[in-house]
């Protein structure tokens, strides 16, 4: 090959990497730079694969984020350097980001409300996504709950799924529809969207003590297994039924999210039926999700799935 053709070659190569670097509209630069060494298949994640995954998951992540401030973590090196969590709108970002001012802070909150955005957030290293449970566009009211069950070290698996399905009835019971996910790590939450009307003054104080009031219920029928107290001294042997996602400010991972952490899983929405002996969360990854949500039925009654939040009180109350 004579060296004017080896270098055309070349410069076919970079222009067709540089086009296949664009997700979304959205330039990736770097597109091959490692983010995760490994998916648990031997393979490395690359950031411009991050950004297509946002691309792939992108419409079934969406309504559970748009509307809401959405915190990042940021690791542009990759889940072995820095991290980063990050709240607030960033200087330079991208125009199809959202900068929203929240009443009680002057700074700007990074909010995300079209899917190209997704690939913005990959392109800045933004590795996951944890939006506030607010309603969308109403900070001040409450949309949804997350119950974050928690295991201490040693406490097996099989334990955090008797424990979601124990919530799951505690949540039914009171007239809620529970949606159940991996956290793409230890444990699973257990999220139950809410209806609060302006008129019912049920705001997140509120919002926070009955969901305090839910846990503490379950610990108290059963403190060998539970506890709502945030001490890890005193979490030895237990899950930690973590209630402090529910509010104002709280975040929790966003459905589909992937995970900063090994293995590049991600928090998978799950069936009720799925949450059973033998589920490994660790299955769930960039890799495979896609695929994995594309013909599952999870979540499919989320948008119709919110219950009055004051009537929850009410039976909850025994009124
Ligand atoms: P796991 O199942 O491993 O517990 P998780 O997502 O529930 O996964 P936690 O460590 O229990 O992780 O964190 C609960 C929530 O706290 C997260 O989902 C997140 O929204 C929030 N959070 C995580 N890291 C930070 C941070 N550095 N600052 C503030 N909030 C954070
Ligand atoms: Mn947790």
């Amino acid at each position: 090959m004579t060296v004017r053709a080896k270098a055309q070659g070349a410069a076919r190569k970079i222009s067709g990497r540089s086009r296949e670097a664009e997700v979304m509209g959205v330039a990736i630069s770097h597109p091959a730079k490692t983010l995760w060494p490994d998916a648990a298949d031997g393979k490395p994640v690359s950031k411009l694969e991050l950004a297509q995954y946002y691309e792939a998951v992108g419409d079934w992540i969406m309504p559970h984020v748009k509307g809401r401030p959405c915190s990042l973590v940021r690791a542009p090196d990759g889940i072995g350097g820095e991290k980063f969590f990050q709240r607030h709108a960033m200087a330079g970002m991208s125009r199809l980001l959202d900068a929203v001012k929240v009443a009680g802070d002057r700074k700007p909150y990074l909010q995300i409300d079209r899917v190209e955005g997704l690939a913005a957030v990959a392109q800045s290293g933004g590795l996951e996504l944890h939006p506030w449970n607010c309603a969308p566009d109403e900070p001040e009211i409450p949309g949804r709950f997350v119950f974050d069950l928690d295991p201490a070290p040693g406490v097996t698996f099989e334990m955090v799924i008797a424990a979601a399905r124990e919530l799951k009835e505690r949540l039914e019971a009171i007239g809620l529809v529970p949606f159940p996910k991996t956290t793409g790590g230890k444990g699973l939450h257990v999220v139950t969207p809410l209806s609060v009307k302006k008129g019912d003054g049920l705001g997140w104080k509120e919002a926070k003590a009955i969901a305090r009031e839910i846990c503490a219920r379950m610990a108290a029928d059963n403190p060998a297994k539970y506890l709502v107290n945030m001490s890890k001294a005193q979490r030895e042997g237990r899950i930690f039924l973590d209630y402090l996602r529910n509010d104002r400010m709280a975040t929790a991972v966003a459905p589909l999210s992937p995970r900063a952490r090994d293995g590049a899983t991600v928090s998978m929405p799950l069936t009720w039926a799925q949450v059973k002996k033998g589920l490994d969360p660790k299955a769930f990854t960039i890799r495979t999700a896609p695929r994995l949500i594309g013909r599952s039925p999870a979540w499919k009654d989320y948008g119709k799935g919110a219950r009055p939040l004051i009537k929850a009180l009410k039976l909850l109350a025994g009124k």
